[in-house]
């Protein structure tokens, strides 16, 4: 049955957004939800490149749930309270009448299959890493979209306070290698016995100060109380100071516990601070608790990433018998945000060598040899066979920075040669065609050797020496020089190639 007009244009609301004068932008992306374009994804390859060796080196196996689940799992693993499940949830029910959601996050989904699978039956702990998309109705604002992309660790069945250590330094270690400075913000919310007997204390005292409460806080006093300490509104943050503290109420065991992972960390000398205030949102947590906050953000505001253990999760879903966890889950958007403000760069994907070709049969030679060059490793060959016109061609190898150009034309399929054009001076050889794969990998061996030997012998000296000469030229009127120089050398390549064609003119 079709849908209501007025259902379709109340679901296209937020999918349609204002631009210039008022006009509209019809079927721009859902609100808090972007694109991530292919000039940014250097930086989302990196960070998942760091998150797969830090998995692969701890041993934590790649885990892919459904983007889909059932919207039960979230409520009973998160809890029912939680802002996450009261607010934030993007639930439907389908045409089968089955109540589903999009993954908020990623724990409870990766107990589900823990359980689903029987992997209670395997040698613990099952350790997972994953990385995606989760998807939270929440106000989009900097540091906060409404699909968001993280990455994370859960270390299932195994509770020696080694693990949670462990995992504190897997994220720590994952921003450090990606260049930035972080502290762990570390507690203990103990099991939930203590917290019991302390959220009732806590009940108690803010009752009594309800009157500074901010509106929010007022009815997080009833439903999740200990999130009152973690509010950032001046207010709630003044009383925290006088509020019972967590610590004074575990008992022996997480104290002990506590202790433990405290201990490990100073062993490895990592930077943590003990932050009675860090609570975490959701239900399922027990025991340590933590947060990565950068080093310039004094008061957590965008935490990169944060976790803890959860002892009854496997429990709460249906496991067998209590299973303790551990787990962390890390902000992507956030990280690359961090990166992106403290200016560090990530290397592009860079191409060693374009291959250009001239007239029709040349151009059919040329795909295959781009395949061939394809197949080794190591080596990024680039190519524009849309393009006829070796003018062209040159320039997009310019752009493209490449260290060398192939080019192939009638007469060097006639010669059984190809052309090397070295980018760098613009000097030409012949060589064999048959000889193309060997001569490649030794010349961009050669060439990045050579690269490498000249930054560790501090020819930075003769880049800025050229800097500081364009800038002269720069000063005295000679703008643009190097374009200049590009099309010159562009034209003396076509010429020169007319004069290897003899003056044929095939393009
Ligand atoms: P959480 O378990 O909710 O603390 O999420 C772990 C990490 O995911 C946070 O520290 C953030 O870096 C990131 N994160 C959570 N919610 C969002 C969001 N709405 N937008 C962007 N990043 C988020």
């Amino acid at each position: 049955m079709p849908r209501p007009k007025k259902d379709i244009e109340k679901n296209n609301k937020d999918a349609t957004t204002k631009s210039g004068r008022g006009r509209k932008k019809e079927l721009a992306t859902v609100t808090g939800m972007k694109d991530i374009l292919p000039q940014d994804q250097a930086y989302w390859q990196k960070v998942r490149a760091v998150a797969q060796k830090a998995a692969d080196d701890y041993g934590y196996g790649l885990l892919e749930t459904p983007i889909l689940e059932m919207t039960d799992l979230f409520v009973r693993g998160v809890g029912k309270q939680t802002d996450i499940v009261d607010k934030e949830m993007f639930a439907f029910t389908d045409q089968g009448g089955d109540n589903l959601c999009l993954r908020p996050e990623a724990t409870a989904a990766a107990v589900r299959a823990y359980i689903q699978h029987g992997m209670l039956n395997q040698s613990q702990p099952v350790k997972f890493f994953y990385a995606g998309p989760m998807f939270r109705h929440e106000k989009p604002q900097s540091g906060r979209s409404r699909q968001f992309y993280q990455f994370g660790f859960e270390a299932i069945g195994e509770i020696h306070p080694a693990l949670d250590a462990q995992l504190i330094l897997l994220g720590w270690s994952c921003l450090n290698e990606l260049g930035l400075e972080s502290t762990v913000q570390l507690n203990s919310i103990g099991c939930p016995e203590c917290r019991e007997k302390y959220k009732q204390e806590l009940i108690k005292y803010y009752k009594s100060h309800s009157k500074q409460l901010c509106e929010s806080c007022k009815k997080r006093l009833l439903k999740n109380p200990m999130r009152i300490l973690d509010c950032k509104e001046e207010g709630c943050r003044a009383l925290r100071d006088e509020a019972p503290q967590i610590l004074d109420y575990l008992d022996e065991e997480c104290k002990k516990h506590f202790m433990k992972v405290l201990e490990y960390l100073d062993e490895i000398n990592l930077p943590y601070v003990v932050n009675p205030y860090v609570v975490r949102g959701l239900d399922y947590y027990t025991r340590t608790i933590f947060e990565y906050w950068s080093n310039d953000d004094e008061v957590g505001k965008s935490a990169l990433g944060g976790g803890g253990r959860y002892d009854g999760l496997v429990e709460i879903l249906g496991g067998r018998e209590a299973t303790p966890a551990v787990g962390l889950a890390m902000g992507m958007d956030r990280i690359i945000a961090k990166m992106r403000e403290k200016n560090i760069l990530v290397p592009e994907m860079k191409y060693d060598i374009f291959v250009a070709q001239l007239g029709e049969p040349a151009k059919k030679k040329a795909m295959a040899l781009y395949e061939r060059l394809r197949s080794i490793e190591d080596l990024h060959p680039a190519q524009a066979f849309y393009k006829d016109n070796l003018k062209s061609q040159l320039e997009v190898a310019n752009k493209l920075k490449v260290k060398f150009t192939l080019i192939l034309g009638q007469k060097e399929i006639g010669d059984g040669t190809i052309l090397l054009r070295d980018m760098d001076g613009g000097i030409q050889e012949v060589i064999n065609f048959n000889d193309i794969e060997e001569e490649i990998r030794t010349r961009i061996k050669k060439y990045r050797t050579s690269k490498i030997v000249s930054l560790a012998s501090g020819d930075e000296d003769e880049l800025s020496d050229k800097k500081a000469k364009r800038k002269n030229r720069e000063e005295d009127g000679i703008v643009a020089g190097e374009e200049d120089d590009q099309e010159h050398e562009v034209i003396e390549a076509e010429e020169h190639y007319d004069d290897l064609m003899g003056g044929e003119d095939s393009f």
